[in-house]
C-alpha cells in the first residue's frame, strides 16, 4: 500500500492581489429593485445576521472543491485528502482560539448546535448560570437536562460580575457553568467575559462563551479569557458553508454520549453473542461528528480563520470603529431615532446597532429601506426576545405607533464601505422627515 501524503490544492489563480483588501467580500456590486422600477448597489448591513464570504474563503473553497472527497472513509488521493484538510482545519480554529493543550475543537452546524451539544453533553443535573439577555441559542439549551437560574438583566459590566458572583456564590455544590455572551447581537456592546469567567472560577464553575458575534470582530482566545468553551457560527464569520464550531475542554465531551448516535462516532461495533450489539465510541472530537463531517464547511471556517488574523484584527477594528462612529453620530442627529443601549453610549461595542424609530414599525422602516433605497437590515425581536423587550421598556412607547413595536438593527463589518453607512443615513433621515 502507498503511503504518499496527498498534495495540498495550489493557490488558487483567482486570489485576490495580495495588494488589493485582504478582507474583501463577495456582493459588492450587487445590483438590487427598486419598488420605483429602478435599481441600486445593494447596501447589505445585517452582517449580525449573516455576513458576506470573504472573497479570499470563497477562492479557497473553490480551489478546493475539484480535490473534494469523502472524510475518515475512502482510501482514495481525494479521500485522503478531504480527510487531512479536514484535520487541519481543526488545527487552524483550534489557534484562531487560543485553544489549550487537550482541548477539542468540534466541527457543528452552528452555535445554536454546539451550545445545543454542551447542553447534551454537560453532567446530568448541572447548574447552569445564564442571563435573561442572551441570544434564545445561549437561553434556551439548558432546560431540558440542567437546573437553570436565569440572572436578571444587568445594566452595566460590573453589575453582571456582581449579579453572577452572587448566584455562584448561592448555587449548590455540584457541577456549574456560567453561560455568558462576547457581544450583544442587539446592542453590540461587549460583555465582561474574563471578570465573568474570573468569577466563575472562584466558585468552581465552568464558563462557555457564546463568540457568535464576538469572533467576527475581535480576536478570542480561549486560554487568556480562561474559559471552557467557545462556541460561533461560520455564517457570521464570512464562511457560510454550514459549519459551526464548540471548542475547548475535553473531559465532559469525552464522558458524555455521543451527541448524534452512528458512524464516524463509532470506534468498534462488535455483535453479542446472545444477540444484540455493543458500541465503543471515539472518545476524540468524531465522538460528537457523527455522520458525514462537512468537510467544505470546516474547510471554509479555517480559510476564515487565517485570513483574520493575517489581515488583522487591528486593521479591521479601525475600519469598524471609523464607521461605528460615523453611524452613531448620524442616527444621534435624528430625533425620532431612538438607540437601544444596555450598558451606556460609551459602552465598547462591536458593529451592531438597534434602535426604534418614532412613527414607524421597525418591520415598516426595514422595507422602506430596502424597497426605496436598497439596503438589507433587519428588524424584530432579534431572537433575544427577554433582552429586547427590556430594552423597549427603557424607550417609553414609540410615538406615533401603536402595533407591535420592532427595532431595527444595522449591522455591518469587513468590506463595508463608508459610502453604504451614508446611504443609511441619508436614508433614515428621509424616512423620518
Ligand atoms: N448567539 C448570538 C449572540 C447570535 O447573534 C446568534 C445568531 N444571531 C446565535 C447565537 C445563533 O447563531 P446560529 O443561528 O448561527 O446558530
Amino acid at each position: 500500500m502507498t503511503t504518499t501524503t496527498p498534495a495540498v490544492p495550489s493557490v488558487p489563480s483567482q486570489a485576490p492581489d495580495p495588494a488589493s483588501d485582504p478582507l474583501a467580500v463577495l456582493g459588492a456590486g450587487v445590483r438590487v429593485p427598486l419598488a420605483d422600477g429602478g435599481e441600486t448597489e445593494y447596501a447589505a448591513l445585517d452582517y449580525a445576521a449573516s455576513a458576506p464570504v470573504l472573497r479570499q474563503v470563497w477562492d479557497d473553497v473553490a480551489a478546493y472543491a475539484p480535490y473534494y472527497g469523502s472524510v475518515h472513509r475512502g482510501a482514495g488521493h481525494l479521500s485522503r485528502l478531504s480527510t487531512r484538510l479536514f484535520e487541519e482545519s481543526r488545527e487552524t480554529v483550534a489557534r484562531f482560539l487560543g485553544c489549550r493543550p487537550g482541548d477539542q475543537v468540534v466541527f457543528t452546524r452552528s452555535t445554536t448546535d454546539s451550545l445545543n451539544l454542551l447542553a447534551a453533553a454537560a453532567p446530568a443535573g448541572t447548574r447552569v448560570l445564564v442571563f435573561e439577555s442572551e441570544h434564545h441559542a445561549a437561553l434556551l439549551p439548558w432546560r431540558r437536562r440542567h437546573d437553570v437560574t436565569y440572572l436578571p438583566v444587568p445594566r452595566s459590566p460590573e453589575e453582571a460580575v456582581r449579579t453572577a458572583e452572587r448566584a455562584l456564590r448561592a448555587a449548590p455544590s455540584g457541577p456549574k457553568l456560567l453561560c455568558v455572551t462576547g457581544a450583544s447581537n442587539v446592542t453590540g456592546e461587549l460583555w465582561p467575559v474574563r471578570e465573568l469567567a474570573a468569577a466563575a472560577r472562584r466558585h468552581g464553575a465552568r464558563v462557555v462563551l457564546d463568540a457568535a458575534q464576538l469572533a467576527p470582530h475581535r480576536p478570542v482566545d480561549l486560554a487568556a479569557l480562561d474559559v471552557d468553551w467557545v462556541a460561533f457560527s461560520g455564517h457570521k464569520l464570512y464562511a457560510p458553508f454550514g459549519s459551526g464550531v464548540l471548542a475547548g475542554r475535553a473531559d465532559w465531551l469525552r464522558r458524555a454520549e455521543p451527541y448524534l448516535a452512528g458512524g464516524g462516532a463509532s470506534r468498534i461495533v462488535a455483535r453479542r453473542a446472545d444477540g444484540g450489539v455493543d458500541v465503543e465510541w471515539h472518545h476524540d472530537e468524531a465522538r460528537h461528528e457523527a455522520g458525514s463531517p462537512n468537510v467544505i464547511g470546516a474547510y471554509a471556517i479555517a480559510s476564515a480563520c487565517r485570513t483574520l488574523t493575517k489581515a488583522g484584527f487591528d486593521r479591521l477594528l479601525r475600519h469598524e470603529e471609523r464607521l461605528l462612529t460615523r453611524l452613531r453620530a448620524g442616527l444621534a442627529a435624528v430625533p425620532a431615532v431612538r438607540p437601544l443601549s444596555l450598558f451606556g453610549p460609551d459602552a465598547a461595542r462591536v458593529p451592531v446597532v438597534s434602535f426604534t424609530v418614532d412613527g414607524w414599525d421597525g418591520d415598516a422602516f426595514a422595507r422602506a429601506l430596502s424597497e426605496r433605497h436598497g439596503i438589507g437590515v433587519r428588524s424584530g425581536l432579534f431572537c433575544a426576545q427577554p433582552l429586547v423587550r427590556a430594552l423597549l421598556d427603557d424607550t417609553g412607547p414609540v410615538a406615533g405607533c401603536d402595533g407591535p413595536l420592532q427595532p431595527v438593527r444595522v449591522s455591518f463589518g469587513a468590506g463595508t464601505p463608508t459610502a453604504h453607512i451614508d446611504r443609511l443615513l441619508r436614508a433614515v433621515r428621509e424616512l423620518t422627515e
